[in-house]
C-alpha cells in the first residue's frame, strides 16, 4: 500500500471567524433561503411543534459587541445590592433567588465583587464549585425535585451569575437543554410555595456553610 500522505493544506489559521461563519451559513441556506432545523427540533425535548417553525435568518456579526449590563460597576445592579436582596450570602459568594415566583426553583450564584467567570482566581473557581454544589443539593431535596442543571451564560450581564435550575420529576419534556425555554413558558408557581422553598434553600445552604464552610 502506498501511503499518499496528508494533501497540502492551506495552514489554519487559529480564530474564530464570525464573518468566515455567517458566510458559510449562508452557503448552506436551503431551498426556502434558511438554514435546515438542527436535529434537535425532532427530539421530544423540543418546546415547539415543528411544523411551521423555521431557522431565523443568519444576521450580520456585530463587531465591536455592544456593552453587557453592568460593563461599568457603577451601573451594575447586583452591585448595588444589599445582603438583604439575596438568600444567602457569605465572604465572596452571594445567592440570590427572584422576588417574584417563577414557573421552577431557580437561583443564582454570584461573586460578592464585581468580577467575571473569566478572572476567577484558581482558588475562588474551587469555592465556586463547593457552593454550586450547595445549591444543587438544596434544590435536589426538595420532594419532587427530579434533577438539578447549572447553566453559566454571562451574554447578558457583566457580574459573574450562574443559573441553578430544579427540573420536576417525571415532566420528562422539560429535560436537558430546552428547559430554560420551558422556564419562561409555564406560569409561575403559587406564592407560597415560593416562600417556602426561600426559606428551604436560606436554611441549607446557612447548613452546608456552618459544616463545610468558612465564618462569615
Ligand atoms: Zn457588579
Amino acid at each position: 500500500m502506498t501511503d499518499v500522505g496528508a494533501p497540502d493544506l492551506e495552514p489554519v489559521r487559529l480564530q474564530l471567524d464570525a464573518h468566515d461563519i455567517s458566510n458559510r451559513a449562508r452557503s448552506a441556506y436551503g431551498p426556502d433561503g434558511r438554514l435546515t432545523l438542527p436535529h434537535t427540533a425532532h427530539w421530544p425535548i423540543f418546546p415547539f411543534e415543528v411544523d411551521g417553525v423555521r431557522m431565523r435568518l443568519v444576521g450580520d456579526p456585530v463587531l465591536p459587541e455592544p456593552p453587557r449590563h453592568g460593563e461599568d460597576p457603577q451601573e451594575c445592579s447586583t452591585c448595588h445590592s444589599g445582603d438583604d436582596r439575596f438568600v444567602w450570602s457569605d465572604r465572596r459568594w452571594r445567592v440570590s433567588m427572584s422576588d417574584e415566583p417563577m414557573s421552577l426553583p431557580t437561583l443564582m450564584l454570584h461573586t460578592r465583587e464585581h468580577i467575571d467567570f473569566d478572572a476567577l482566581t484558581d482558588e475562588a473557581a474551587a469555592e465556586m464549585g463547593v457552593r454550586l454544589i450547595w445549591m444543587q443539593r438544596a434544590l435536589a431535596s426538595i420532594e419532587g425535585v427530579g434533577r438539578v442543571h447549572v447553566a453559566k451564560w454571562g451574554d447578558g450581564g457583566a457580574h459573574l451569575h450562574i443559573f441553578v435550575i430544579a427540573r420536576p420529576r417525571g415532566m420528562l419534556q422539560l429535560k436537558g437543554m430546552f428547559l430554560t425555554t420551558w422556564l419562561h413558558a409555564l406560569p409561575p408557581l403559587r406564592p407560597e410555595l415560593w416562600t417556602a422553598i426561600r426559606a428551604h434553600v436560606r436554611t441549607a445552604l446557612e447548613a452546608a456553610a456552618g459544616v463545610g464552610g468558612e465564618p462569615m
